[in-house]
């Protein structure tokens, strides 16, 4: 489903991506794994089309991404949850979960707002509350919920539960479990390795901006080496 090869990406005269890799299918969860300023927000970063890659190639189900503006590969499918939760303040939970609600692709039995509700249902009682007044867990399922009624066929999160109390993280995990069942392929950096694991079909350490090591979860724990050289666990 995507597929990137030999991806180069810069800011201005500072290069963060040499040669990243990856490859997702279609229902898989998928990790970027790697210490503080590897490269992990510029590869989803990349994939959205939020910065442009300098060389290299991102497919997404066939087409190429490397170029197009990040609206057009929102409306190929690939929904963000990003870093800082980025909640409309001003809007109540419902009206953030509406606002951008669309089904481009024509999906069968679409994500609605009591489908979210399903997932969380903590927000059901919070429909009215502003957005700014919502606590972190909330605007964090918020988040997902809002990316979720994009009806994406790829769902990426980045440090879904930084800052969350572990009652909160494992809701948000749990929650993440279930979406997993809907077929979902989801690309997700955390840095609760041990709850990511739990979930994830393949992951990836990325270190100085390409991929040190690949596999599944059980041959991540198995390798001490890697978890201690790469993640300082
Ligand atoms: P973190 O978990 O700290 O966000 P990360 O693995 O996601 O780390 P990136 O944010 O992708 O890492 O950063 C990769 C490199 O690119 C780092 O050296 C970082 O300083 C640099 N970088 C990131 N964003 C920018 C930017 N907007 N302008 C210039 N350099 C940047």
């Amino acid at each position: 489903m995507l597929s990137l090869k030999d991806v180069v990406t810069h800011y201005g005269s500072s290069q963060a991506l040499f040669g990243m890799e990856l490859e997702l299918g279609a229902g898989e969860v998928a990790t970027l794994l790697g210490r503080n300023g590897m490269g992990k927000t510029t590869t989803i970063n990349s994939i959205l089309g939020i910065v442009t890659p300098t060389s290299g190639s991102i497919q997404f189900e066939g087409t190429e991404l490397v170029g197009q503006p990040s609206f057009k590969n929102a409306n190929l499918g690939i929904g963000l949850v990003p870093e800082g939760r980025q909640i409309f303040p001003n809007l109540s939970m419902w009206e953030n979960l509406v606002a951008t609600s669309s089904n481009h692709l024509g999906m069968a039995d679409p994500w609605t707002v009591d489908k979210v509700f399903e997932v969380f249902p903590e927000l059901a009682t919070r429909r009215s509350s502003m957005g700014n007044l919502l606590s972190g867990g909330e605007q964090q399922m918020l988040a997902i919920g809002r990316a979720l009624m994009t009806n994406p066929k790829l769902l990426i999160l980045d440090e879904a539960t930084e800052g969350l109390a572990p009652l909160i993280r494992q809701k948000i995990w749990a929650a993440l479990e279930q979406i997993k069942q809907s077929g979902l392929s989801i690309l997700v950096v955390d840095k609760n390795l041990k709850d990511l694991l739990r979930i994830a079909d393949k992951n990836f350490v990325v270190e100085r901006g390409r991929v040190a090591w690949s596999g599944t979860s059980d041959q991540l724990r198995a390798d001490p080496e890697v978890m201690e050289r790469y993640l300082g666990v």
